[in-house]
């Protein structure tokens, strides 16, 4: 079976060709590095893992390039940074802020049993690239200095016709319809209502780099410039997949195609175009106002990382996910239980009913429903998980962490088997019995079999 994936730009399922199949190539949109990663963040770290992972089974894991940039210049960085270390001068607050997220970033990604894409480009070290697309943009007739302002134009774009895709193509939007719906108050030094922001001059004291030709002062760039600054220096002026949530469909994805399309002439970017659907918690829109913010970090405090990756893979990725803590705690169920059959198992191949829903364009759900008929195939069930990024753990491990994480101590769990086991011995089942709830009342679940008495922690 083929591997088919949906194209946001054309609306439809189509086989996966890939430009070059000794390199595919794939660029996903990382993080803003100011603040903890939210479990929204997880949900396209984890979706283009899967992919990433079926991408190297198909293709062989030296022929698949998957970028997914860090943005550590950004307004929100500039505003944390002087909060948080007021005393130190604006620039080395922001090293601070981008290395300490930065790095609780892949702490947590890490967690989730996500793969280090090949290349983690920094947008601080890509700003030669950006001035040179820039620098083509204006040449081309596409952009336009104003008042140290370099402001990329929609509507030459579209005006041009030479072989570019339309503005607003990928979301589906009318360039006419933007123009007439635009706020009346647009920046003085904009020619056109849509014109959007490729570099901007930087206030004293702000992060600053040598401006595109033409503009004297310093300045920075903006945010949709980077990612095609990035994608271009590592996967070229047109590759196969672009990633990222859905939110970004537009204004950033559709003016990076803009301004990577308009630089290279190119008629695509990207061939083929995915997005993640957002996440909500508990049948709501995750808000820090609402008090239902959940960080990776605080979710990774109670649960393994595999349990949170399971439970994101539950939901396909086009589709709204709903995190619950129902959903949650049988995602650890589930876990436990093909920790206890499989992660001891030497892996077999994976399982062609595990696979195939995969090349379906991700259709998880399928595949963990396959997952679930494969207890009786350990070696199968082994393999298709490792296909899926779980197991990374023992199943002595997995249960010792449980333990530890429930905060039940093993030795007085033996102990009081030990007392119970006597008791039963002696026939006091009065005392066996208060045995066996006060375990229960601790979490621990006991089984008594004819080999002796096994036990665990209740989830
Ligand atoms: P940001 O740092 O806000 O640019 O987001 C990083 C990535 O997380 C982007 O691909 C976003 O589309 C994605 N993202 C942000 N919030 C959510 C959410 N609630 N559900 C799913 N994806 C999200
Ligand atoms: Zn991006």
């Amino acid at each position: 079976m083929e591997l088919r994936l949906y194209d946001t730009l054309t609306k439809e399922k189509r086989p996966f060709v890939p430009l070059d199949a000794k390199n595919v190539r794939m660029y996903v949109c990382g993080p803003t590095v100011y603040d903890f990663a939210h479990i929204g963040n997880a949900r396209p770290v984890i979706v283009f893992d899967v992919l990433f992972r079926l991408l190297r089974h198909t293709y062989g894991e030296a022929h698949v390039k998957y970028v997914r940039n860090i943005t550590d210049v950004d307004d929100k960085i500039n505003d944390r940074a002087a909060r948080d270390f007021p005393g130190l001068p604006l620039n080395e607050a922001i090293r601070k802020v981008t290395e300490q997220t930065g790095r609780q970033f892949h702490a947590d990604v890490d967690a989730l049993g996500a793969l280090r894409p090949s290349v983690e480009p920094r947008a601080t070290e890509h700003i030669g690239e950006m001035r040179e697309i820039i620098e083509r943009l204006i040449a081309g007739g596409f952009a336009y200095a104003a008042e140290d302002h370099v402001l990329f134009s929609p509507q030459a774009m579209n005006a041009a016709n030479a072989g570019l895709p339309r503005y607003g193509a990928l979301s589906n939007r009318s360039l006419d319809e933007m123009i007439a719906g635009a706020r009346v108050d647009v920046a003085p030094y904009k020619k056109g209502n849509t014109d959007f922001v490729l570099w901007k001059p930087s206030k004293p004291g702000e992060p600053s780099w040598p401006s595109p030709a033409g503009i004297k002062a310093e300045g920075r760039p903006g945010w949709h410039i980077e990612c095609s600054a990035m994608a271009w220096k590592h996967l070229g002026e047109h590759f196969d997949i672009h990633g990222g949530g859905i939110d970004l469909v537009f204004p950033h994805h559709e003016n990076e195609v803009a301004q990577t399309c308009c630089a290279f002439h190119q008629q695509r970017m990207a061939n083929y175009w995915m997005h993640n659907g957002f996440l909500q918690v508990e049948s709501e829109k995750m808000s820090k106002s609402l008090g239902n913010f959940i960080t990776i970090h605080e979710l990774l405090q109670d649960w393994p990382g595999e349990v949170l990756r399971l439970n994101m893979l539950k939901t396909h990725y086009r589709s709204p996910i709903d995190w619950t803590m129902k959903s949650l705690e049988e995602s650890a169920k589930t876990l436990d239980d093909w920790y206890r059959v499989a992660a001891d198992v030497a892996p077999g191949g994976p399982a062609a009913s595990v696979v195939e829903p995969l090349l379906d364009d991700l259709n998880t759900p399928l595949a963990i429903a396959a997952l679930h008929g494969l207890r009786g195939e350990a070696a199968a069930l082994s393999g298709s998980l490792r296909l899926l990024g779980f197991l990374s753990e023992s199943a002595a491990q997995w249960e010792s962490r449980k333990q530890q994480a429930s905060g039940v101590d093993a030795g007085e769990v033996e102990r009081l088997l030990a007392e119970r086991t006597a008791a039963r011995a002696r026939k006091d089942f009065r005392e066996s019995d208060r045995i066996r709830d006060l375990l229960a009342a601790m979490g621990v679940a006991i089984k008594d079999s004819k080999d002796g008495t096994t036990w665990e922690i209740a989830r």
